[in-house]
C-alpha cells in the first residue's frame, strides 16, 4: 500500500512508532496531486512548500515524544475555508487573488494538532451548487468516473480523499455540501449538528445553516477529526459550549436494541432504484448488526426543498453583499462612478448561480414580498425541525438515501438549475433542523458510488459515527478504489 493510500489511524500508527515521516508521507500525497490531479482538477492552490515545512515541523514534535491522531497527517480543505497567508478563492473570480488575513478556528485547531495542510480545493462558486460546475475555475471530475461530476458542494475535497490524494479533507454543508460529494465519490462525509464545529473563518453562505466537517476514507477517521475541531469558539457565538467527547470511544458499541428509523416518504418517487436496493440491503445488515427499524413518516420533509431554496438565497443576497468591488478582491477596470463600481465589480465577478440567488433572495426579502416567502418559509422550517426532533426523541437514528442517484454526468443538470436543486431532497432537512448527519458507502449503481445517510439527534454525533462504524466493519464499499 502507498504512503497516500493509509487512513489516519493507519498513519497515525505508523508515525508514532516511528516507521514513516510525516515529510515521506505529505511526499507521497504531493505526488499523487501531480500525477492524477491534471485529470481531476480537484486543487486550486497546492501549497507544496508550507506543506513541506509543516511536514518537518511535526516530525520534529513526534521525535520529541508528542502524540496525538492528526499529528503529521497531511489534508486539503476546501477553498471557502480562510487559510492565513494562502489563496483563499471560494471558486469565485471575485476573489482569485484574495490571500486570507487570518486562518479559520477549524484551520487554527489543525495547525495545534500538527495536521499538515496541502492543497486548497475546488467547489461550486461560495458553496452554491450540488456538483462543483458552478466554479469560475471548471469543474472537478469523478474519480471514478471522469465524465461525470463529483457532487457538491465540496467536490474537490471528496474527489481528492477517494483518489488518495490526501488522507482526509474538510468541506462545508449548507445543504448536503459535505453528504452529496461524499456519496457520489464513495467517502465518508460527516456534518455535524450546527454550532459543534466553528464557522469563524468560513466564507458565509447560509449563516443559520452553515456548518463545517471531514471527509474521510473510514468512519472511524470521522471521529478523529471531528474530535480536533469541534468545540466552543469565542468567535462564533453560536458554538455553544457543551462538552465535546472524544468521537472514538464509543465506536465498538454494539447496536443491540437501538432503533432506527426509516421514513417512507424518502424511499418513494424519484428514488432510483438502484440506490433504493442498496439502501434496503444496508439496513437489513443494520437488523442482522441487532438494530430494530422501525418504519416512520416525516409529512413535513416534502417542503424541505422549496424552504431551503428561499431561506438559503435570502441569506446569500445579504451575506455576498459585502463584495462591492471596494473592500474585497475583483474591482472592475471599466467602472467610472461609485455606481459603476457595484454594478461592473459584481455584475463581472459573480457567477450566474451566485447572481441568481443573490436575486431570488433579494427578492424573497423584498418589502412586500417577506411575509410571503421568508416569513413563511421560516415557519414551515419550524415545523420541519419539530418533526425531526419529535420522532428522534423516540428513536436513535434515522437512515435514508444521501442521494436520490449516483453521480450524474457533467452537464446534465447544469443548465437546469431546478433539477440540480431536486438533488438535496434528501438532505436538506437536517441542515434546515441544524442536526448532525453522515453519509456512508453503501453499494455501486454499474460502477459509480451509492450512500446511505444516517441523521442523529443534536449533539449526538457518537450515535450515528457508532452506527456507521459498525456498519463499516461489516461491509466492504468503503474499501473499493476508484481506478485511476
Ligand atoms: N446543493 C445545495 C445548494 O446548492 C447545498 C449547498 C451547500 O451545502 N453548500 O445550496
Amino acid at each position: 500500500m502507498k504512503l497516500n493510500e493509509l487512513t489516519i489511524k493507519q498513519a497515525s500508527e505508523k508515525l508514532a512508532k516511528g516507521e514513516i515521516t510525516s515529510v515521506e508521507l505529505t511526499k507521497a500525497c504531493l505526488a499523487r496531486i501531480k500525477e492524477i490531479d491534471g485529470k481531476i482538477k480537484a486543487c486550486l492552490t497546492v501549497c507544496e512548500k508550507e506543506a513541506l515545512d509543516e511536514a518537518k515541523a511535526a516530525d520534529e514534535r513526534i521525535a520529541k515524544g508528542e502524540k496525538g491522531n492528526l499529528l503529521g497527517i497531511p489534508y486539503i480543505a476546501k477553498d471557502n475555508i480562510l487559510t492565513k497567508g494562502i489563496r483563499t478563492t471560494a471558486a469565485s473570480k471575485i476573489l482569485e487573488n484574495y490571500i486570507a488575513p487570518f486562518d479559520a478556528t477549524i484551520i487554527k485547531k489543525l495547525k495545534e494538532a500538527g495536521a499538515v495542510l496541502l492543497a486548497k480545493s475546488n467547489l461550486d462558486e461560495f458553496a452554491h451548487g450540488a456538483s462543483t460546475e458552478n466554479s469560475a475555475f471548471g469543474p472537478t471530475h469523478n474519480p471514478w468516473d471522469l465524465e461525470r461530476v463529483p457532487g457538491g458542494s465540496s467536490g474537490g475535497s471528496a474527489a481528492a480523499v477517494a483518489s488518495d490524494m490526501c488522507l482526509f479533507a474538510l468541506g462545508t454543508d449548507t445543504g448536503g455540501s459535505i453528504r452529496c460529494p461524499a456519496s457520489f465519490c464513495g467517502v465518508v462525509g460527516l456534518k455535524p449538528t450546527y454550532g459543534r464545529s466553528s464557522r469563524f473563518g468560513l466564507m458565509a453562505m447560509t449563516s443559520s445553516t452553515d456548518v463545517p466537517g471531514p471527509l474521510t476514507k473510514t468512519v472511524e477517521d470521522a471521529g478523529l477529526v471531528l474530535s480536533t475541531i469541534a468545540g466552543n469558539d469565542k468567535n462564533d457565538a453560536t458554538t455553544p459550549d457543551v462538552e465535546v467527547p472524544s468521537f472514538s470511544e464509543n465506536l465498538e458499541k454494539s447496536l443491540k436494541g437501538l432503533k432506527i428509523g426509516c421514513p417512507e416518504e424518502y424511499f418513494g418517487q424519484g428514488l432510483e432504484p438502484e440506490v433504493k436496493k442498496a439502501v434496503e440491503e444496508a439496513i437489513k445488515k443494520l437488523e442482522e448488526l441487532g438494530a430494530k427499524i422501525i418504519p416512520i413518516r416525516l409529512p413535513y420533509s416534502k417542503y424541505g426543498i422549496p424552504v431551503y431554496y428561499i431561506i438559503t438565497p435570502s441569506e446569500i443576497s445579504s451575506n455576498l453583499a459585502k463584495f462591492d468591488g471596494i473592500r474585497f478582491g475583483f474591482s472592475s477596470e471599466e467602472a467610472k462612478d461609485l455606481q459603476e463600481i457595484y454594478a461592473k465589480s459584481r455584475g463581472q465577478g459573480f457567477g450566474p448561480e451566485a447572481k441568481r440567488r443573490i436575486m431570488l433572495g433579494t427578492y424573497a426579502l423584498s418589502a412586500g414580498y417577506y411575509d410571503a416567502y421568508y416569513l413563511q418559509a421560516q415557519k414551515v422550517r419550524t415545523k420541519i425541525k419539530e418533526e425531526l426532533d419529535s420522532e428522534l426523541e423516540k428513536l436513535d437514528a434515522i437512515i435514508t438515501p444521501t442521494q436520490p442517484s449516483p453521480a450524474f454526468r457533467i452537464g446534465e443538470c447544469s443548465n437546469d438549475p431546478l433539477k440540480m436543486y431536486l438533488e438535496d431532497i434528501f438532505v436538506t432537512g437536517a441542515s434546515l433542523a441544524g442536526l448532525p448527519a453522515i453519509s456512508v458507502p453503501c453499494g455501486f449503481s454499474e460502477g459509480l458510488p451509492i450512500g446511505m445517510q444516517l441523521i442523529g439527534k443534536r449533539f449526538d454525533e457518537e450515535m450515528i459515527l457508532n452506527i456507521a462504524h459498525n456498519y463499516q466493519k461489516n461491509t466492504d464499499w468503503h474499501l473499493q478504489k476508484p481506478k485511476i
